[in-house]
């Protein structure tokens, strides 16, 4: 508005000048309608996440007043779920919604700004991206593939999983088939187990057919959107391989740097508060449906024994460092988590943990 009201004025006092004149150009090329698409890994309109991919997509549309459109295309409508970070990268679309892990055939370093197992929990993976230098060596990891990547939404601390055999040692994780993508998958490797990486819309039907012996997936609202409580009788706690899961936001990096600096600006924080908004409805959404899992579907909860969590977490920091030695790129990455973790962990202990446990 300001721009408009001077270049009003100095049309009116006949002071037009060339500086003025491209504010004018800009502003005409600014109003053009800008239609880009999304491509997710989520099943269209699934609850939370793919709904969290149409929030960003409507946001973008809304707060730019109309003039850069952003239309969602879910698994399989455009591209299929892993073919996601490919169509952004080329600029088959602009933008993409998905969690960096996906990516680990691409790049080992993406891992680190998805989940990592005995890592950041929600709270404190935004602390480390917005704050701790996370978000620059995010960019620096996608940069060889024309991406800039954003936090774009976060499920907070996943479950364990569903398994139709009590967990008791950690024996009983050999042999297992089991749907766990990423650096967990590899821990649940070197404890025994074959990790297997399917898109969440092919869990239900590959545990319900025996085709995989236990799953994780998220938390209570969208496992229970699954139905996966009618594939297996366990439902095991905490998600100690996804302690703060962060969506991420794909954005072709030739389409941002093409749009004005305020739309480019809108794309960003709209991933903001989209980031805000899903950790949020997740928290609400969770316990909602774990009472209707525990009260109503009359799923068994259980903790898993601590010693198996010892265990998985020696076996997480082997995997961690042998990862870390892939490149470069992700020894620096892996580095600057493991100090931010280590470090925040002092603090995380006095204040969240603390109190949560004397609640
Ligand atoms: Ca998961």
């Amino acid at each position: 508005m300001k721009r408009r009201h001077f270049i009003k004025a100095a049309a009116s006092t006949g002071l037009i000048t060339s500086t003025s004149l491209t504010s004018a150009t800009a502003l005409a090329k600014s109003t053009a309608t800008i239609k880009w698409k999304m491509v997710t890994t989520w099943p269209k309109n699934f609850p939370g996440l793919g709904t969290g991919a149409n929030n960003l997509a409507k946001l973008i549309t809304q707060m730019s007043g109309g003039r850069l459109k952003v239309k969602v295309y879910g698994a399989k409508e455009l591209v299929p779920a892993f073919e996601v970070f490919d169509a952004v990268s080329r600029g088959t679309a602009q933008m993409g919604h998905g969690a960096a892990y996906y990516w680990k055939g691409k790049t080992a370093a993406a891992q680190f700004f998805a989940a990592v197992p005995f890592g950041l929990t929600a709270q404190e993976m935004n602390g480390w991206l917005y704050h701790g230098g996370g978000l620059k060596l995010w960019h620096e990891t996608y940069e060889p593939f024309g991406i800039i990547p954003a936090a774009a939404g976060n499920t907070g601390v996943q479950m364990a999983g569903w398994f139709n055999k009590e967990i008791k040692s950690i024996e009983d994780l050999k042999g297992l088939k089991m749907r766990i993508p990423g650096l967990g998958g590899e821990v649940l490797k070197r404890a025994g187990g074959t990790p297997v990486n399917l898109p969440g819309g092919e869990i239900f039907s590959s545990l319900k057919t025996g085709a995989i012996d236990a799953t994780e997936w998220v938390g209570p609202y969208n496992d229970m959107a699954f139905g996966l409580h009618k594939a297996a009788k366990f439902y095991y706690y905490p998600g100690w391989h996804e302690p703060g899961t962060t969506l991420e936001a794909l954005i072709n990096k030739q389409a941002l740097e093409e749009l004005p600096a305020d739309l480019q600006s809108i794309v960003i924080n709209a991933c903001k508060v989209v980031n805000l908004d899903m950790i949020s409805e997740y928290t609400t959404r969770n316990q909602q449906a774990l009472d209707t899992l525990v009260n109503k579907h009359k799923v068994k909860l259980l903790k898993l024994p601590d010693e198996v969590l010892d265990r998985l977490q020696s076996l997480s920091d082997e995997v961690l460092n042998e990862v870390a030695a892939t490149d470069k790129m992700t020894k620096k990455v892996f580095e600057s988590f493991k100090s931010y973790r280590d470090k925040v962990k002092l603090w995380s202990d006095i204040s969240e943990l603390a109190y949560l446990t004397s609640r």
